[in-house]
């Protein structure tokens, strides 16, 4: 990281998690230092508020033994630190401190426990010996972990009057996004976070710009500060001057200007130049994504994300919440075609109140499929709802399986569908595989006669076949979507399908790339799921791109040997064949 410092503005410089710029003042999330401004309550909620903070001081130590419990007999971790945590949550002085402050100002829960927590940590830094520097980071986890508690309540969404710039000074997690008003984040900056983490996903879907990997964020920048993030370049202007903010204001003006031209246009089926019918579908995880995208001319959806309706959530869903959700994606989408993913939990997408074992590997343990056939009652829950919210709705459904790895599990999976749709009395739905998984699309033929329909999930694949983590910049290098074995097994499967008859789509976060367009029609790809947002711009890239042309320019590729000049290869025939409109994407001038 670098830093170069002007009179008042200072240029910080990070990595492009997400694109687009967005202008708003510093809001730390995850740092107890933060001084939100303080909630009030009247008198009469008093009593409330003290039985509150009593149930989340017990559920706290609960946690804590048990991660206590999972870590003993290993090397992984020092428990002697979560029996400190149980400690200070007993301090008299800690809960008398906040008790009165609660009683006698008269502050919310959340205001009174940031206020006490921080008059702590200002006492033990000020002391100056490493043992009292120590117990001011425990403040902030014992902080942190309660108000989690009072912030996970379902739908409650945490607003601002003023536009924000997020600063997450850990992981960037889905959370982090989805407990504020979208409206009102205009970027986050987070210390770290991969391009295609479920993070970032989301941030795309909402289009908000995420830089990561800035050193010493904390110190660098206060909350409430002006930020200008401009995460195209991976900078952001800290305290920008007059004249650069009005050029930002103009600027935002014209990208807006640019994407409602694009969206009015594109309310209507797309076709190459030499007339092939492409499909444009969207991806989505919340009912108000499915409005976005229809509005943004989606031809139906290619992935619904499920396990975003366990978001924020502090018990698994009813089953009428359950049908609810699929109710509200099914209505929006009309009589267009909807995939609704089984829902994929386990790697970074984990609900509070999941009991997750203890995992080294994550994203290569308990997850998607694998629970589900464990689960059998979160199946069959899951299922029943998709299919009576779809019956009701006369939805255009199938069901698609997550991280499907062999054979014999689909099979299984496909038999406990057939077996629930007989004791709703319902016909099958049409079932689908998301390809993520290298052993799975690597024997894609032997699935074709037992699928109605495939998808790729190339986040994922990308993930286990190159051994690069999603979520981690440092590797990132690595994570590349032209490495040429990767690309080989993306043209494969796309004649595999096309031979067997099979539609097949790509829903992982390269197909939403515009810059990846040309490449993939090239590839023979006839169905994209996408963000919302870039329907648009990529069925305008569509129109101008000849079938035939792409596929004859694309060939080449195969004869490369190395990512980077594959890359330069796709970069020189972007600009020959549709430069022009790749110019048009908003901020890209
Ligand atoms: C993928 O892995 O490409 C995918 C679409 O699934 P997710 O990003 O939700 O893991
Ligand atoms: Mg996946």
């Amino acid at each position: 990281m670098t830093t170069e410092t002007t009179i008042r503005e200072k240029k910080l410089s990070g990595i492009c998690i997400v694109e687009g710029k967005g202008l708003g003042r510093a809001h730390f999330v995850g740092r107890v230092v933060q001084h939100d401004t303080v909630e009030n309550i009247t008198r009469q909620d008093v009593g409330e508020q003290i039985m509150l903070f009593n149930e989340i001081r017990t559920r706290a130590k609960e946690d804590y033994r048990g991660y206590a419990k999972s870590f003993k007999g290993t090397s992984a971790f020092d428990v002697s630190i979560l029996n400190i945590y149980e400690h200070i949550l007993d301090d008299p002085a800690f809960i008398g401190q906040v008790v009165e402050t609660v009683t006698s100002k008269l502050y919310n829960l959340e205001s009174a426990i940031r206020t006490v927590s921080n008059d702590f940590i200002k006492r033990f830094n000020s002391a100056g010996t490493s043992y009292f520097k120590e117990r001011s980071s425990d403040m902030v986890e014992i902080c942190e972990k309660l108000i989690s508690y009072m912030n996970a309540e379902d739908g409650k969404t945490k607003s601002f009057n003023d536009e924000m710039v997020l600063v997450v000074l850990r992981a960037f997690t889905p959370s982090d996004i989805l407990s504020y008003d979208l409206t009102k984040v205009k970027a986050v900056l987070s210390v770290s976070g991969g391009k295609t983490s479920h993070a970032a996903i989301l941030a795309r879907t909402y289009g908000i710009p995420v830089v990561s990997g800035i050193l010493n964020l904390s110190e660098l920048i206060r909350p409430g500060d002006e930020l200008l993030v401009d995460a195209d370049m991976g900078t952001v202007l800290l305290n920008p001057e007059k004249p650069v903010v009005e050029e930002f204001r103009a600027l935002e003006i014209k990208a807006a200007y640019v994407s409602k031209t694009l969206k009015d246009k594109w309310c209507r089926p797309v076709y190459t130049r030499d007339g092939v019918h492409i499909e444009v579908l969207a991806n989505v995880s919340l009912p108000q994504d499915a409005l976005l995208a229809v509005e943004h001319g989606c031809d139906g959806t290619g992935l619904v994300r499920t396990e975003y309706l366990l978001s924020n959530r502090k018990d698994f869903p009813s089953p009428q919440i359950q049908v609810e959700y699929y109710s509200a994606i099914f209505k929006a989408m009309g009589n267009r075609e909807c995939v609704v993913r089984m829902m994929d939990i386990g790697g970074d997408k984990i609900p509070e109140f999941f009991k997750m074992p203890n995992e080294f590997n994550p994203f290569m343990g308990w997850r998607a499929i694998r629970i589900l056939l464990e689960r059998r009652d979160l199946f069959e829950e899951q299922l029943r709802s998709i299919m009576i919210a779809a019956g009701a709705s006369k939805a255009n459904y199938k069901i698609m399986f997550p991280m499907v790895t062999t054979l014999s599990e689909w099979l299984e999976a496909k038999a406990f569908v057939n077996e629930v749709s007989e004791r709703l009395g319902m016909p099958v739905p049409r079932l689908g595989v998301l390809f993520e998984v290298p052993l799975a699309i690597l024997e894609m033929n032997t699935f074709t006669s037992e699928i109605d329909f495939a998808s790729i999930g190339t986040n994922d694949l990308l993930q286990y076949l190159s051994a690069a983590d999603r979520n981690n910049p440092k590797v990132n290098y690595l994570y590349n979507p032209t490495e040429p074995a990767f690309l080989k097994i993306i043209r494969n499967a796309i004649e595999v399908s096309r031979d067997n008859g099979i539609p097949l789509s790509i829903c992982g976060e390269m197909a939403g790339n515009p810059y990846n367009t040309l490449l993939l029609v090239g590839l023979g790809l006839t169905r994209f799921s996408v963000i919302p947002r870039n329907i648009p711009i990529i069925k305008e890239l569509i129109s101008n791109i000849s079938f035939g042309e792409a596929a004859e320019n694309i060939r080449h590729i195969f004869a490369i040997d190395t990512a980077d000049s594959i890359s330069r290869w796709i970069k020189k025939i972007n600009k020959q064949m549709v430069g022009d409109i790749l110019a048009k994407i908003p901020w890209a001038e």
